[in-house]
């Protein structure tokens, strides 16, 4: 399990190692593991209220301190800390976290421990805020590393954790008829050609099945529904801005986007060589990396509008 927790929560530990040593305890009581908290992470409890100094002071108004030790002493952890410790395995999990951070700990050390829980709501820090302040952060940081979470959960299945993550998948498709004279927009760039689509925006195929695609797999509607083509506001817009604005939606945890795969019919121009510019607009516009988007072209054989070159269209 040690090798889920972050670096500071193992900095936790082994502040807390320090603590038992400085009181002379046999062992690693949770109170240290407390206090090891508060050195290692200062600004939570900046922010939640209680000081390191209170903490201590609390402490030593009922264990005096004992002359230091040795702090080589191998001092090993208490029933009730290593209680706590798994614990935040679990409140890790719930907050969808692959890894188990300080926060977790503290919220261990709420449930497993009625005299930190005491302790702490003396110091004006209740369980109730310090996971609220601690959901709204988790829930910001989490987009920060998506891709390790998704990659994570074939693993956890098999070490016997409870799944984290919902994998969905959405479809999205898109046509456009050409006409002569307008500019050809596909995947956020411009592909010369001597015609392109008519639309309210700018029409670009694949950045609109796309938007259908990661809306469908979020259970968020389509693209109709949030960006009417009735809406001025969208007249000529270039199709990049969907995607930032569906980026948002995702944001705070509530989507990440593992891949894209995407086919654009057409029967002319070639569009492979404009392949690496479109996966790098529409990375940049999702804030992805442009691996994860796998784009394939498709002609329509000469048949029906596509293949007349009257149309172009595109699934994802
Ligand atoms: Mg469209």
């Amino acid at each position: 399990m040690l090798e889920r927790f972050t670096e500071k929560a193992r900095r936790v530990i082994f502040f807390g190692r320090y603590e038992a040593s400085q009181y002379g305890s046999p062992c690693i009581e949770s109170f240290h593991l407390l206090l090891g908290l508060a050195r290692e992470d200062k600004s939570v409890f900046l922010k939640l209220g209680p000081n390191i100094e209170g903490l201590r002071e609390s402490y030593e108004s009922r264990y005096p301190a004992h002359p230091r030790i040795s702090t080589s002493v191998e001092v090993p952890l208490s029933m009730e800390s290593k209680r706590i410790l798994g614990r935040a395995a679990e409140e890790a999990d719930k907050l969808q976290s692959k890894h188990i951070g300080t926060e977790h700990i503290l919220l261990a050390m709420f449930a497993e421990s009625e005299e930190i829980r005491t302790e702490l709501e003396k110091l004006g820090l209740t369980r109730e805020r310090a996971e609220r302040e601690i959901v709204s952060k988790t829930t910001d940081a989490a987009q920060n590393f998506s891709a390790d979470m998704l990659e994570s959960s074939p693993g956890s299945a098999a070490s016997g954790m409870p799944p984290r993550f919902h994998v969905c998948a959405g479809i999205g498709y898109d046509l456009h008829r050409l006409e002569a004279g307008r500019k050809l927009m596909i995947g956020g760039i411009e592909v010369p050609f001597d015609k392109g689509p008519v639309g309210h925006s700018d029409g670009d195929v694949l950045v609109h099945a796309i938007c259908d695609a990661l809306l469908g797999a979020a259970g968020m509607g389509d693209i109709g529904t949030h960006f009417p083509d009735t809406d001025p506001k969208w007249k000529g817009a270039n199709s990049l801005v969907f995607l930032k604005h569906i980026r948002k939606l995702f944001a705070g945890g509530r989507a990440f986007i593992s891949h894209i795969d995407a086919v654009v019919i057409a029967e002319r121009p070639k569009l492979g060589p404009h392949f690496p510019a479109m996966q790098t607009a529409l990375a940049d516009a999702l804030a992805i990396e442009p691996n994860k988007i796998n784009l394939k072209a498709k002609t329509n054989e000469g048949v029906d509008a596509i293949g007349r070159g009257e149309a172009i269209a595109a699934h994802a």
